[in-house]
């Protein structure tokens, strides 16, 4: 009972805009909760959002930091290694290579994923692939003494299947 009164007289409180004081406004947030005027609301998908929360979501997509980058090509310079030493492992199996060589980019993106936290850069895909290409060069020039196509082919799949993992919004 005493819920709806409050209610009533917390409805015929005038709010206003939590950047334009002097604008009086019903409209809130549907993430923050803030009042907001019509032109500090931004229309999403999912509702009228303020500036901040729209800007704040973004960055959180595209939050990556240097360490993060230089996390990235760690581990995905790894994983290029590991593509040169597991497919040439493999030998004469190349069709096992070409099954292999994409898991195993696409694992390097995954753990590269995990350990930054899921932020990423802007970057992060082409950084990912780039390391991976050649973490897997330098990896097949130590092993072998030099890089064969069917290495280079397989660093290509996997250095794919990286830069597609980060491309994911997951
Ligand atoms: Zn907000
Ligand atoms: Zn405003």
């Amino acid at each position: 009972m005493d819920d709806s009164i409050n209610n009533a007289a917390h409805d015929s409180e005038v709010h206003y805009c939590a950047v334009h004081p002097q604008r009086d406004t019903e409209l809130r947030c549907n993430r923050c909760d803030r009042y907001m005027c019509i032109d500090c609301a931004q229309r999403t998908p999912v509702g009228y959002t303020c500036r901040e929360c729209v800007r704040g979501h973004e960055n959180k997509f595209y939050q990556g930091t240097i360490i993060d980058y230089a996390l990235v090509a760690a581990v995905s310079a790894v994983g290029g290694a590991l593509t040169v030493i597991v497919t040439s492992l493999a030998g004469g199996f190349i069709l096992i290579g070409f099954i292999i060589a994409p898991s195993i980019g696409g694992a390097a993106a995954q753990i590269a994923l995990q350990i930054t936290g899921r932020r990423r850069g802007r970057q992060s895909g082409t950084v990912s692939a780039g390391a991976l290409l050649l973490g897997g060069i330098a990896g097949s020039c130590f092993l072998i003494g030099t890089v064969n196509l069917f290495a280079l082919i397989f660093l290509a799949l996997a250095a794919s299947a990286s830069f597609a993992r980060f491309k994911m919004t997951i």
